[in-house]
């Protein structure tokens, strides 16, 4: 069974065809400016015209009020990490104390609980304009590490939670192996929590991966490295190579925390950057997340080879992190996206606000990012990260993925329409979204999400009656 039965295509342009449904855009972001009046057409899940200069809705269309823009991409997801929100902001602690308590959500879960507490995470991305999840999945097994009788069961569960929810996903099953370097070779054993996630070599994560066939033209497979903590050296090539041979994405965490750096150079010699480069771990079709303790040379091969970078800024400063060099990976080439991680909060526009402001703090600087270059980050590199070339634009050929946000809310109300980009970026938030559309069909209508219609209490429900016993 091929792992992408749907291999991604460029965009292209659309034969003349019939509409199945018809949107007008009060505002639309096209082609990187705001166009007042503008006409979607769409078919067979994607834009078959885009038409500006209609000011007002044509019979049959329905009108979707405020601004449009392509749909966001939410490039690094870990769906069960929602059910940590409030109770990981109690106290003081570091990354690594925040880990323990993530550890004992992790060790509750089953597939059945999973798939409730997912589907009720990618509903709130839906509400908040995000059209496609990466998930970086590494919840594998049962506790103690026992396969499931479908090995994939957990990873069928974020894909089906995903149909459930409306939104596209890439499932990002991640090669999990130890819980740190012990020499060149080896890997330090997986602790009890760890067990779960671990399938003992990359060869055995490979054959189970390869058995992981989604089921809808709504999910693609990737793979995922966790972190050069938890794939020893020699099993790196294993993984870049099965990426590499499907064409699908590969992602890994990448210097996140000092510590990692410091446990990499004294085990290898060389920084996480390098190490994955010796390997061949990096190049276009691979997203590092995170990226935030570089050196200048680090910074130099991730840009030099093009690897795509995705940097999570509401959890990197909940989680007391530190700020990445975003500017100079973006300067030496690399692609920026964006993902809210841990869900301390799932919001594009936020995380998009965040990357250009935590700059302006370090730098004293103001404008490192216009407001069109953080929307890109937020839409169409994200997309591109997670394998879907063909999302991110309101063109005709592409997917029909877009979003609205409504421009008389408290927050969005009263800058005119022609500044609609820097609203967005600048003060909306997720709960400004009013519509989300995803292959041509409404997910969220007027603020409403159709098939999950009350998306508090699925959230409630899952993370109390499936997580929280
Ligand atoms: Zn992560």
């Amino acid at each position: 069974m091929p792992v992408n039965p749907t291999r991604p295509t460029p965009p292209r342009r659309a034969a003349p065809v019939e509409p199945e449904a018809v949107y007008w855009a009060e505002h639309a972001w096209v082609g990187g400016t705001v166009e007042p009046g503008t006409v979607i057409e769409t078919a067979g899940g994607r834009i078959t015209a885009v038409r500006t200069g209609a000011p007002t809705p044509p019979d049959g269309a329905e009108p979707l009020r405020g601004l449009t823009l392509p749909g966001l991409a939410n490039a690094h997801s870990h769906a069960f990490h929602r059910a940590l929100r409030g109770t990981a902001q109690i106290g003081s602690g570091t990354f690594w104390t925040w880990r323990r308590v993530m550890y004992s959500v992790a060790d509750r879960l089953t597939p059945e609980s999973y798939s409730a507490l997912a589907r009720a995470v990618y509903a709130e991305m839906a509400l908040a304009g995000i059209t496609c999840v990466g998930e970086f999945h590494y919840l594998h097994h049962a506790p103690g590490g026992t396969p499931y009788d479908d090995p994939n069961a957990m990873g069928h569960a974020l894909i089906a939670a995903a149909a459930d929810a409306g939104i596209r996903i890439t499932l990002l099953d991640t090669c999990y192996l130890a819980s740190g370097l012990l020499d060149e070779r080896r890997g330090k054993a997986l602790d009890r929590h760890q067990l779960r996630f671990g399938d003992g070599t990359a060869a055995a994560w490979a054959e189970r991966i390869d058995a992981l066939a989604p089921a809808g033209d709504h999910a693609r497979v990737g793979a995922a490295i966790h972190s050069v903590r938890a794939v020893p050296a020699a099993e790196l090539g294993t993984v870049a190579e099965w990426a590499r041979g499907r064409g699908a994405p590969l992602h890994v965490h990448l210097s996140e925390q000092p510590a990692e750096n410091d446990a990499c150079l004294a085990v290898h010699g060389r920084t996480p950057t390098r190490l994955l480069a010796d390997h061949g771990v990096l190049g276009p079709d691979t997203t590092a997340v995170h990226a935030t303790h570089l050196t200048d040379a680090d910074t130099a091969l991730l840009g030099g080879t093009r690897t795509r970078v995705c940097v999570c800024p509401t959890t990197e400063r909940d989680l007391a992190d530190g700020i990445g060099p975003a500017v100079d990976l973006m300067h030496a080439g690399s692609p920026l996206c964006l993902g809210s991680d841990s869900h301390a909060v799932i919001d594009l526009f936020e995380e998009a606000r965040a990357l250009e402001l935590n700059e302006r703090l370090r730098s004293r600087t103001r404008g490192h990012w216009t407001a069109a270059q953080l929307l890109r980050f937020a839409g169409e590199s994200g997309h591109a990260a997670l394998g879907w070339p063909e999302a991110g634009r309101l063109e005709a050929g592409w997917l029909a993925d877009f979003t609205t946000i409504a421009l008389d809310t408290v927050r969005t109300a009263g800058p005119p329409p022609r500044l609609a980009a820097q609203t967005a970026v600048f003060a909306a938030t997720g709960a400004d979204v009013r519509h989300t559309v995803v292959g041509g069909r409404h997910v969220v209508r007027d603020g409403v999400h159709r098939s999950v219609p009350d998306v508090p209490a699925a959230l409630a429900d899952a993370i109390q009656q499936g997580v929280s016993r």
